[in-house]
């Protein structure tokens, strides 16, 4: 039997690049290998996102239109909604016993965030919700409800994965074996940095290159993507290795790469040219992207039914485990016990 994939985005934004060489990359890998189910994260989403509905429900068929464009392919994966499967909020409230506050608050990936947000929206310990705080909570139940083995994610989910196995051993101490503990798997490219050159790129800090971006947009981030600053004039030679436009070409794998680092060492190559290559060679990246981005955009009932279908998969399987969950912690009143 294939063993069962989990992960997940929440639908806060389209898919950028970090995304795609983070982790989608190894979805569309791993898709022929795994029972491969993608959680479209909206509960995960309104922790943080509660007073913008609209721009979360506008961003669960964007983004499964993305993820199709990009390559997972509906008839091997379950791209799922994650507000209609009850037993991961069911799971969520039975796993906050298992957690201290100060736990919740000493993972990294919280902590990094509420500090992001606080330098956004100011020091306002209020801004902080009590679901936000635990969202690691409901991660953990979503990739138990599912049964994961393993958990396809980049470098920032990393202590929620471990924060999910502790729960897990938690569980089992307690109310003997019945939850798997997942294993994380990066990418060689775990960690996409921004285009500010910041470490990583994401939809909340405003440094992402979207697949979909139109060509002007991306042209116009291009163009401002952060450079070596020790490069002033044209023919300076520069240090390819802190310069986001180097970065990208390598990511892209342009094949005239080695060239491009040259160029760039002994002064031969500008940045505004440099840029303008890497505009050229994203532009055709990007094409097939957006070629099949175009039909589902135009086959939207297509991508509803794709979403519906995959629910209900995802859907039967968390009942299963709940089954399970209820016998160990005794709360099956009605169900006979062997
Ligand atoms: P948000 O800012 O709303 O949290 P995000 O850009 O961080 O958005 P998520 O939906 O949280 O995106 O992440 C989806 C997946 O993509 C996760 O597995 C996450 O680790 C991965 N990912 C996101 N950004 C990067 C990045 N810059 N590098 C590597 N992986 C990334
Ligand atoms: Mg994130």
């Amino acid at each position: 039997m294939k063993k069962t994939i989990l992960t997940g985005i929440r639908p806060t934004g389209n898919l950028h690049f970090g995304h795609l060489f983070g982790a989608v990359s190894n979805w569309i890998k791993l898709q022929d290998d795994y029972d491969t189910f993608i959680e479209i994260a909206d509960v995960q989403a309104l922790t943080d996102n509660f007073n913008n509905p609209e721009k979360v429900r506008d961003h669960v068929l964007e983004l499964t239109i993305d993820l199709l464009a990009a390559g997972l392919d509906s008839e091997k994966v379950h791209i799922f909604l994650q507000s209609e499967i009850k037993e991961i909020a069911e799971l969520t409230v039975f796993y906050s016993n298992l957690v201290t506050m100060a736990r919740l608050y000493r993972n990294p990936t919280v902590k990094t965030e509420i500090a992001q947000k606080k330098a956004l929206f100011g020091n306002d310990g209020e801004s902080v919700t009590y679901g936000f705080v635990g969202y690691p909570v409901s991660q953990a139940a979503d990739i138990t409800a599912l049964q994961g083995d393993l958990v396809p994610v980049g470098e920032d989910q990393l202590p929620l994965i471990e924060q999910c196995r502790e729960i897990v051993r938690k569980f089992n101490h307690i109310y003997g074996e019945t939850l798997k503990e997942p294993e994380p798997y990066l990418s060689e490219n775990a960690r996409i940095k921004g285009l500010d050159g910041k470490e990583k790129m994401g939809k909340s800090l405003g440094n992402a290159i979207y697949l979909k971006d139109s060509d002007e947009e991306l042209k116009k981030k291009i163009m401002g993507a952060v450079t070596d600053p020790k490069k002033i004039k044209k023919d300076d030679k520069a240090d390819p290795e802190v310069c986001m436009v180097y970065y990208y070409h390598k990511l892209i794998k342009n094949d005239n790469i080695k060239t491009v680092c040259s160029e760039c060492k002994a002064g031969k190559r500008g940045c505004v040219f440099c840029k303008q290559e890497l505009y050229q060679k994203m532009l055709e990246y990007l094409k097939p992207f957006k070629e099949k981005r175009k039909y589902y955009e135009e086959h939207i009932d297509e991508v509803k039914k794709i979403l519906q279908d995959g629910t209900s998969c995802a859907r039967e399987k968390a009942e299963n485990t709940m089954k399970d969950v209820k016998k160990s912690m005794k709360i099956d009143y009605f169900e006979e016990r062997g």
